[in-house]
């Protein structure tokens, strides 16, 4: 095995089961809060947006959940995913270091999120849902939604933040090939979207205000929930099979990893790789720094509070106890759309408070610099939210050169980029931009967030 280039499972070998860090964590998590009594959200507080199943895994105290055999078929048609050693490009940085990604691009939808789309669709086509809402950035939870309501029968209705529905029309076909039935968003199907599109008839859009559409659509409609592609516990613990696989892949080669690093939007890709590693790290087993990475432009971890606020623009989700930016936090439009969100999943937010991991921030420059050396080397073409984890896993290699260490670093390539060619267009022609962003804007935002007594 000393001269492989990725290290592949066999169906057999797929992790049968998704891992849930809740009961291992050493402090447990706030809870969520009902917006209007401020108590503890109850399992009907959901039962709205929600089937049965999905609350009670976002709830659930129990270590490990069983996948269905109905989505361990689905998940054949692109798991167990490959996980590569970056050969080319350790030789390129002329780094001692050992560079592994694994790479979730080989999914329909091109990223790591019909990992939690499809169990979200089969659980609600059991309970006899007819149709499912969302909302998307960029298109990918869009697109992966799509796709997995079209495996079991499912509709499928989507929010598409106005600016990328307008940037990204192939995105949009994709989710129409598949099914899905899209509006740019703010929309004129709902009184919100109604009222901003009044203030600004070219509104660009945001994900929060496109949540606060696909939520207000879902309880007014009938047969009908609402499907998150990220923040929440039980779509970070359906992205777990990432991070299940990825240990059984790295034991092949007798390695763990000393460094681990993930782009961090919601904090779902970066949930499922880095968990099952946390697990390890508090059994004893092995000791990785673990680090989030997200966008200067849209700095939740590193310039955020950790407080409780919405989900949504609108103020409609439960209360989260969350690293926010503030629900009305509107970022510069960065070509990583999906790391554009004011929140992060309460779950990674709490094993950042309690030290448990890092984060960092890099500007889309140095993004797209590292991701272009990438794909000359290895081939493969990120998108846009990736670059991030790239760009933090070559700051690392070349840390390595410089001291001689020679760490095994692990990260997460978690989609393609072959529908934003846009920005990398952007990038060789030299017109790309950082954003600074000023204290200013996160105060303004932050002005917003609802004052709790302790
Ligand atoms: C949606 C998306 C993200 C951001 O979401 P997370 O929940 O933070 O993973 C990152 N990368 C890709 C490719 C995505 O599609």
């Amino acid at each position: 095995m000393s001269d492989y280039t990725k290290i592949l499972l066999d169906e057999s070998e797929m992790p049968s089961q998704w891992y849930n860090i809740v009961p291992d964590l050493p402090v447990p998590p706030p809870p969520q809060l009902h917006p209007g009594t401020l108590q503890p959200a109850t399992a009907e507080d959901f039962a709205a947006l929600f089937p049965k199943a999905l609350i009670e895994q976002e709830m659930s105290q129990e270590r490990y959940i069983d996948i269905p055999g109905d989505v361990m078929d689905v998940y054949k048609l692109w798991r167990p995913s490959p996980l590569f050693r970056a050969r080319r490009l350790e030789k390129l940085l002329d780094t001692p270091a050992k560079i592994f990604y694994k790479y979730e691009g080989v999914s329909p939808a091109g990223s790591h999120k019909p990992n939690t789309a499809v169990p979200q669709a089969w659980y609600n086509a059991q309970e006899g849902i007819r149709k499912l809402t969302t909302e998307t950035g960029a298109g990918q939870w869009g697109s992966a939604l799509a796709f997995a309501c079209a495996q079991f029968g499912l509709e499928c209705e989507i929010w598409q933040v106005a600016a990328s529905y307008r940037a990204k029309p192939h995105r949009r076909t994709m989710m129409e090939v598949w099914g899905g039935k899209v509006h740019p968003s703010p929309s004129e199907i709902t009184e919100f979207g109604r009222s901003l599109l009044a203030e600004n008839p070219d509104h660009p859009g945001s994900l929060g205000i496109a949540i606060s559409e696909a939520v207000s659509e879902t309880v007014t409609g009938d047969n009908c929930r609402y499907a998150l592609g990220s923040v929440l516990n039980h779509v970070l613990m359906h992205q777990t099979v990432i991070g299940e696989e990825a240990l059984l892949q790295l034991a092949k080669v007798g390695e763990t990893p000393d460094v681990l690093v993930g782009c961090t939007g919601g904090g779902s890709n970066f949930g499922g790789l880095a968990f099952p590693f946390l697990r390890e790290k508090l059994a004893g087993n092995m000791n990785p720094v673990i680090r989030c990475v997200e966008p200067t432009a849209c700095p939740t971890l590193t310039r955020g509070q950790f407080r409780y606020d919405f989900g949504d623009t609108a103020g409609l989700t439960p209360l989260m106890k969350m690293h926010t930016l503030g629900h009305s936090f509107i970022p510069e439009p960065i070509h990583a759309g999906g790391l554009r969100y004011h929140g992060m999943a309460p779950l990674v937010s709490h094993v950042y408070d309690q030290g448990l991991v890092e984060a960092i921030a890099i500007p889309q420059l140095e993004c797209f610099s590292g991701a272009v050396q990438f794909a000359r080397c290895e081939g493969i073409l990120p998108a846009p939210e990736p670059t991030h984890a790239i760009a933090a896993a070559v700051r690392e290699a070349l840390a390595c050169k410089e001291s001689g260490e020679s760490k095994t670093i692990l990260t997460a390539l978690c989609g393609h980029g072959h529908l934003d060619l846009a920005s990398y267009d952007q990038f060789l022609r030299g017109e790309m931009r950082d954003h600074e962003l000023s204290e200013e804007a996160i105060a303004e935002a932050m002005a917003g967030v609802p004052v709790l007594a302790d």
